[in-house]
C-alpha cells in the first residue's frame, strides 16, 4: 500500500504540521485508506498525486451531479471571473437565478443565496422561530443539518447514551457546542408518524419547526415511508409549525424540483446546496413569503460577505441550464445508470453469499452489510437510525479500502453518488472490482 500512495503519505505528514489534522473538514478524516491527495478530476474520474486513477462515487460528497469539470459550468464561471469576483452589491445574474429557482421549486416564493448549507439551515431555523414566536426545533435521529451549534445533535449517537429509540435523548456531536442549545432541540425517530403525532399532541405549542431531510441521506439513504411526509405536512399546518425540508443533498439530484417535487409535498422553508451549482460554492435558502418576507422586510437578519458571489451564481445558472435541457433528460440517464449498478451489486452479493442491504435511488444509494447479530426483519432494509446500527461497519470499511485500492472511490459511511458522466464502462469496471472484493471478503469470512 505504501508504494501506491507514497506521495499522499508524505503530503499528509507534511500538511499535519500546519493544517489541523492535515485536513480541512473533519468528515475527511474517515476517508480510506487515509485522506488521499488529489491532483485533478474529469467527468466521473479522479487522479491522485501518485498518478492512481479512480472512478469517483464521492463526487465532492454530492455536488458533482454533472461530474468533475463540466465544461459549461467551468466556462460560465471563468467568464464571470474575468468580469470581477465580488461586487458587494447586486448584479443581474442574481435575479436570473432566483427567478429560475422560484420557477422550479414548489415552495420557493422568495429566495436568498449564501455559501454553505450549514448557514442556510441557520437562516431557516431563525426564520421559523421569528415567524412562529416559538423556540423549539424537532430534528430526527441520524440526520445532519450542518456543523453549527444549534442543530448539530444526534447524527450518529451512541445508542447506549441516547436511550429509548422512540424517545431519544438530544446528544451533541461535539464538545464545545453551546451549553443549553440542546434544551431547544427535540430529537425523534424518523419515519414514525405515530411518535411525531403523539409528541405534538402534548408539545405543539412550543414547537417552532420540524426540520427534516426528505430522504434520510445522511444515514443509509432511507426513503420516507408512504404517506410520512404528507402526514408531517398536515401536522405542521394544523399546529402552526414551520416545515423545513433540508434538501442540501436531495435538491437538484432527485429531480429538478428536489424531493419536494418528487414526493409532491411542499414545505414552508427549504435549503439547497451541493448539486445546485455542480461544485461552485453556493447555497440557497428559500420558502414561502410568510417566512422569507421577514428577511425581505429587514426584520430578520441574514447576511454574508460572499453571498451571491457572481462566479458561483454564474456556475449555478449554467448548471440549471444543463439540468433543464431536453426536458431534464439527465435525471433519467443518472437513474438508469445507478439502477444498473444497484442491480449489479445485489447480483454479486448473491453470487458470493454476502448478506447485503442496498437502498435508495439511482442518483444516490446506500450499501451496507448486515452483521450476524442483526434481527431478520432488519436484514432487508433500514428505515430509521436505530435499524442502521445493525450494519457491520468494520466489514464495510474493509470493503471501501479494498475498492479504493482497486481504483473505485466510495464513501465509508455507505452512500454512493452517481453523476451524468458515469458510463457503462465505469459501471462494468466498478462491478469487476466489487466481484473481486466480495470474493475476497467471502473467503475471509469462511476461513474466520
Ligand atoms: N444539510 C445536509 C442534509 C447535508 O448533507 C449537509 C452537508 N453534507 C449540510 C446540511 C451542510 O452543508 P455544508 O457542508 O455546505 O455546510
Amino acid at each position: 500500500m505504501s508504494e501506491r500512495y507514497k506521495k499522499s503519505i508524505a503530503n499528509l505528514e507534511r500538511s499535519k504540521k500546519t493544517l489541523a489534522g492535515g485536513i480541512s473538514s473533519n468528515v475527511r478524516a474517515g476517508d480510506k485508506p487515509f485522506p488521499l491527495f488529489f491532483d485533478r478530476g474529469a467527468g466521473s474520474h479522479l487522479w491522485d498525486v501518485d498518478g492512481n486513477e479512480y472512478i469517483d462515487y464521492v463526487l465532492g460528497r454530492g455536488p458533482l451531479f454533472l461530474g468533475h469539470t463540466n465544461h459549461e459550468v467551468i466556462d460560465a464561471t471563468c467568464k464571470q471571473l474575468q468580469r470581477g469576483q465580488i461586487y458587494a452589491a447586486q448584479h443581474e445574474l442574481e435575479f436570473e437565478l432566483s427567478e429560475r429557482v422560484s420557477r422550479m421549486i414548489p415552495c420557493a416564493e422568495l429566495v436568498r443565496f449564501g455559501i454553505s448549507g450549514s448557514e442556510a439551515v441557520h437562516g431557516a431555523l431563525r426564520l421559523a422561530r421569528a415567524a412562529t414566536g416559538k423556540q423549539t426545533i424537532i430534528k430526527f435521529e441520524g440526520q445532519y443539518h450542518g456543523w453549527l451549534d444549534n442543530i448539530l445533535y444526534s447524527l450518529s449517537p451512541d445508542p447506549n447514551k441516547a436511550g429509548d429509540g422512540l424517545h431519544p435523548a438530544t446528544l451533541p456531536e461535539s464538545p464545545g457546542q453551546f451549553n443549553g442549545a440542546d434544551s431547544h432541540v427535540v430529537v425523534l425517530p424518523w419515519n414514525n408518524i405515530e411518535v411525531l403525532e403523539q409528541y405534538l399532541s402534548q408539545h405543539a405549542s412550543s414547537i417552532a419547526a420540524i426540520i427534516t431531510e426528505p430522504v434520510m441521506c445522511n444515514t443509509a439513504v432511507v426513503p420516507p415511508l408512504s404517506g410520512y411526509l404528507e402526514a408531517m405536512r398536515t401536522l405542521c399546518t394544523a399546529h402552526g409549525i414551520a416545515l423545513i425540508f433540508d434538501e442540501v443533498i436531495t435538491g437538484f439530484r432527485l429531480s429538478l424540483a428536489g424531493a419536494q417535487g418528487r414526493f409532491n409535498v411542499v414545505p414552508d422553508l427549504t435549503i439547497f446546496g451541493k448539486a445546485i451549482a455542480n461544485g461552485m460554492p453556493i447555497s440557497c435558502l428559500a420558502g414561502k413569503e410568510k417566512y422569507m418576507g421577514l428577511i425581505a422586510a429587514g426584520k430578520v437578519g441574514h447576511g454574508g460577505t460572499y453571498n451571491s458571489i457572481p462566479p458561483a451564481v454564474a456556475g449555478a445558472i449554467a448548471t440549471l441550464d444543463v439540468l433543464e435541457r431536453d426536458a431534464s433528460a439527465v435525471y433519467k440517464t443518472v437513474e438508469v445508470t445507478g439502477q444498473k449498478l444497484i442491480t449489479g451489486i445485489k447480483g454479486l452479493a448473491e453470487k458470493h453469499g454476502m448478506p447485503i442491504v442496498v437502498q435508495g435511488y439511482g442518483a444516490i444509494f446506500y450499501v451496507g452489510f448486515p452483521s450476524a447479530r442483526t434481527q431478520p426483519h432488519d436484514r432487508q432494509a433500514i428505515y430509521d437510525y436505530r435499524s442502521s446500527l445493525g450494519m457491520d461497519q468494520n466489514l464495510y470499511t474493509e470493503f471501501v479500502s479494498a475498492m479504493v485500492d482497486r481504483g473505485v472511490r466510495i464513501i465509508p459511511r455507505g452512500n454512493w453518488f452517481l453523476s451524468s458522466t458515469h458510463s457503462d464502462a465505469d459501471i462494468r469496471a466498478t462491478l469487476d472490482a466489487v466481484d473481486v472484493v466480495f470474493g475476497d471478503l467471502a473467503m475471509k469470512a469462511v476461513s474466520a
